[in-house]
């Protein structure tokens, strides 16, 4: 029979009504072998995610302040839902060793996985199925990333024909101990698992009814994606689209297995389905992501144009730094890199010294007023106004656009406004090729 990995987030583990649907949806379909889990996320807005919680347990600890309290809502949290779905005490040993753990001064990694881990525990037990421990099989290496051996060994565990519970978002790193992926990285773990058993499909279920035309925070009746590539979503997720880790199509696209996503609160609708190609015809946009933390770094110099080695030595600075860039517009005689406030940290003034003192400049300017937004669609290429659309849309929104950048494989027009322009900029743009814009 064939095998469906599936992969449920925080919201879908939020608490133990939600465990028990989760267990509905495992039960409804015999595909549904392995199930890769999320740590309990919020169950209302207000509400704190397991994870954050745990990193403010290390963090207090490794400071010596008292984390009894933040550790109380956890322990409280896990035990109620244990009991609640009947397994009560499964999660009591977990929780010992890992106040122990934080009190010992393990690593924030190996904290920060034990809201997976404790959540796998509780929904193996719901379903009575096997608990998988990934930081045995599952390699990430320096970058963050699954190591190759990953595959043969997740396959070896994995075999057979009985339900597997594996926790998301972490395995083990280079020098042995556990390491987490980025946050959001139980997404990879899934799309890892899924190509290790040469997956059928890989359904990531979530709060949402599939990736929607834009971020429903910004656009609440934002239409739901259909189908849409692998290269489209890398695009939108990179760019902010949160539904789907940007990293964990990798896995999944060489191996060729599509990626279904679905609702775990609503589980007729049809969701969107991701694979290597679609009829781009009809619809050469499927949607805008964007976000509004960036930062720009401007330079003018008078003949730049002709100092050979500028460029160079200006993303060698970056490079130096550790730093990551997004784009580089450039003039006859500027030159500037935009950079995502993440990245860039608390290093602007040390930058911009250095850059200063080697490369001369006669201006340089650091701006953080910068918002990017990115229209994609693999259909943009071959029509002719898509660009026009999307100027023209801005503009009749008063929207300011402060950079333009295209990607060469023109998968995708990326537009800079001011911060405060952001929302109104995604609205646009959402209405240029949604409602108003046929
Ligand atoms: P999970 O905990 O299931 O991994 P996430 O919170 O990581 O779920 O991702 C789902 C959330 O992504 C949605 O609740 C929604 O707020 C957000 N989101 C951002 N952009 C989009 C989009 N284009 N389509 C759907 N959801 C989006
Ligand atoms: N629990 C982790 C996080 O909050 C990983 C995940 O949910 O995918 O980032
Ligand atoms: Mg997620």
């Amino acid at each position: 029979m064939e095998t469906v990995v599936c992969k449920f987030g925080g919201t879908s583990v939020a608490n133990a009504a939600q465990v028990a649907k989760v267990g509905e949806i495992v039960r409804g379909d015999p595909r549904r072998r392995i199930v890769v889990v999320s740590a309990p996320g919020k169950r209302h807005s207000g509400d704190r995610k397991i994870t954050d919680l745990l990193f403010l347990c290390h963090q207090l600890a490794a400071n010596d302040v008292d984390f009894s309290a933040p550790f109380e809502v956890i322990a409280n949290r896990f035990q109620h839902m244990a009991a609640q779905l009947g397994v009560d005490g499964i999660a009591d040993e977990s929780l010992a060793e890992l106040r122990g753990g934080i009190a010992a001064g393990q690593s924030e990694d190996w904290v920060a996985s034990r809201g997976e881990h404790l959540s796998a525990r509780i929904l193996a037990a719901h379903l009575g199925a096997r608990f998988i421990e990934t930081a045995d099989l599952l390699g990430i290496d320096l970058h963050g990333l699954p190591t190759a051996e990953s595959y043969a060994r997740l396959a070896t565990a994995l075999a057979g024909d009985d339900v597997c519970v594996v926790p998301g978002y972490y395995g083990v790193g280079p020098d042995g101990g556990v390491k987490v992926f980025s946050r959001g990285g139980s997404d990879i773990t899934g799309a890892v698992v899924a190509r290790a058993v040469n997956a059928a499909v890989y359904e990531n279920w979530t709060d949402v009814s599939g990736f929607m035309m834009a971020d429903p925070r910004i656009v609440p009746h934002a239409r739901p994606m259909r189908e849409v590539t692998y290269a489209e979503l890398r695009e939108l997720s990179y760019m902010g689209a949160s539904v789907l880790h940007d990293e964990a199509i990798f896995p999944v696209r060489e191996a060729g297995i599509p990626i279904h996503i679905k609702n775990t609160n609503a589980t007729e609708d049809p969701g969107t389905l991701v694979t290597a190609t679609r009829d781009h015809t009809r619809n050469p946009v499927v949607g805008v992501a964007g976000k509004a933390t960036f930062t720009v770094i401007c330079l003018a110099k008078a003949l730049m144009n002709k100092e050979i080695g500028f460029g160079r030595r200006l993303l060698g600075i970056l490079e130096t730094h550790g730093i990551n860039w997004e784009h580089t517009p450039t003039g006859i005689d500027s030159m500037s890199v935009v950079i995502s406030d993440e990245e860039l940290g608390d290093q602007a003034d040390e930058l911009t010294q250095q850059m200063r003192m080697e490369l001369q400049p006669d201006y340089l300017a650091v701006d953080r007023d910068l918002a990017l937004i990115s229209v994609v669609g693999l259909g943009m290429s071959h029509q002719v106004g898509i660009a026009g659309r999307c100027f023209g849309a801005l503009a009749r929104s008063k929207v300011n656009v402060r950079m333009i950048s295209q990607g060469v494989n023109e998968l995708s027009i990326i537009v800079g406004t001011s911060r405060a322009d952001f929302e109104a900029a995604v609205r646009a743009l959402y209405d240029a090729f949604v409602s108003g814009g046929e």
